[in-house]
């Protein structure tokens, strides 16, 4: 087919999919000086002026990022009025059993931060806006071609952009993965991730609540002034049943299920569910392809590192690809592989502590009931193994 010289162009990285990890990744490589477009397909997101409204979907993003996100001027782009510190993180079982991590204990400032996923999601459109990344949203791309040598994105419309290397950030269903031909290993946990904010009628002091026991996992997670997040993580059942309330009954089933730590709640925001699985794909390269984030692997959010992993993507790709002289060879399958043995243990630890955390407290036999929260309460008493979990949190 004849090429329109008009439309086409080349850069040294293609992104597919403008979430928080695609977003992060045009930006952090077009800061080491690459050529970078940015394709989503959906228009991009317009922020209201003085939208006051909390957005039900938050996340806990952990000291490490946020310092690469203030790093590549992301971070000083939210209000400080809408982010909440993390000062200790509070974990129950079913059986008296408790955990306590204390920023204090692990020599840091923070656990972390809680932050809006729209807020967030503005701040790195804002940032891209004043970068050199070539901005293409609304937009679906149609086809993909990749190789060592070059790959190729066709858009709808005709035009086609060139690159030595594409970058699926294109989700958890992701559409290049599929054209790379890359299978995924998925476990459905049959539950749904139900949020929801809420007033509080205590202070949280910037406590970090969660709750495991055969009803799920409950995190209340907090945010500026009275206010708390919650990821109830539910069978289907529950998370229906919990839908379907009121608000009034909303806030009372779930200050019941937190003991009443905050005392009386009020919804703020209506509920929402999204389906928790588990995924990874068989691969995270091809020749003149890599993935990143949820395109890559998705977790169980009860550890609150889903986007936190795809940050760890991105700066570890990064890494690799500023270490090389020419952007032409960015495509070079035995350089992608590095990126990709970088990863995988990262991303394997993560998925078999937060599925084995589920299934553990999803049993009802006695014995394993005694003996997980016997767990709880033996790692709250000791030191070094209460530090090494804080520093896998904080990365
Ligand atoms: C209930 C719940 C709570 C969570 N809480 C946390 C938390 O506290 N902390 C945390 O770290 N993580 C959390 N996570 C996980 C987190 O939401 C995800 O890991 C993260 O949002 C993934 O980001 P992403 O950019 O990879 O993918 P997505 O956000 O899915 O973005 C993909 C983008 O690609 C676009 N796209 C799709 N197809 C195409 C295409 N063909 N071409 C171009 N663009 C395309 C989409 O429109 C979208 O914008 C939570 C998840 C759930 C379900």
């Amino acid at each position: 087919m004849p090429v329109d010289k008009l439309s086409d162009q080349h850069f040294d990285v293609v992104v597919a999919g403008a979430g928080l990890v695609g977003l992060s990744c045009a930006l952090a490589l077009s800061r080491q000086g690459m050529t970078v477009a940015l394709v989503e397909s959906r228009p991009r997101p317009q922020t209201k002026s003085g939208d006051e409204a909390w957005d039900a979907r938050i996340y806990a993003i952990s000291p490490a990022n946020a310092t690469w996100l203030a790093a590549m001027g992301v971070w000083q782009r939210l209000s400080r009025q809408r982010v909440c510190p993390i000062a200790q993180m509070q974990i129950f079982g079913d059986a008296a059993s408790h955990l306590q991590f204390d920023a204090t204990e692990a020599n840091v400032d923070h656990l972390g931060f809680i932050v809006e996923s729209g807020r967030l999601e503005a701040a790195l459109w804002e940032a891209l806006t004043d970068s050199t990344v070539e901005l293409i949203d609304g937009v679906t791309p149609v086809t993909a071609r990749f190789g060592a040598d070059q790959a190729e994105l066709q858009l709808a419309g005709q035009r086609k952009l060139g690159a030595a290397l594409l970058v699926a950030a294109d989700g958890a269903s992701s559409w290049l993965r599929r054209e790379a031909g890359i299978a995924v290993q998925t476990h459905d946990y049959r539950q749904m991730g139900v949020v929801a904010n809420f007033e509080t009628a205590l202070a949280h002091h910037e406590v970090a609540f969660q709750w495991f026991s055969a009803e799920g996992v409950l995190a209340w997670l907090p945010l500026p002034g009275n206010r708390i997040s919650m990821v109830w993580s539910a069978d289907e059942a529950l998370a229906m049943e919990l839908l379907a309330l009121d608000a009034q009954s909303l806030s009372e089933r779930v200050a019941l299920q937190g003991g009443m730590k905050l005392g009386k709640l009020k919804l703020l925001t209506a509920a929402q569910a999204f389906p928790l699985r588990q995924q990874r794909a068989d691969a995270l390269v091809r020749p003149g392809l890599a993935l990143v984030g949820d395109a890559a692997h998705t977790v169980h959010p009860l550890a609150g590192q889903g986007v936190n992993l795809g940050f760890r993507d991105v700066k570890t790709l990064a890494e690799i690809l500023s270490a090389r002289h020419h952007p032409q060879s960015f495509g070079d399958l035995m350089l992608l592989r590095r990126y990709e043995r970088a990863r995988k243990a990262d991303m394997m630890a993560m998925q078999s502590v937060t599925k084995g955390l589920s299934e553990l407290f999803s049993h009802s036999q006695p014995l394993v009931r005694h003996v997980r929260n016997w767990g709880l309460n033996l790692t709250n008493q000791h030191a070094q193994i209460k530090k090494f979990l804080m520093q896998q949190a904080i990365r």
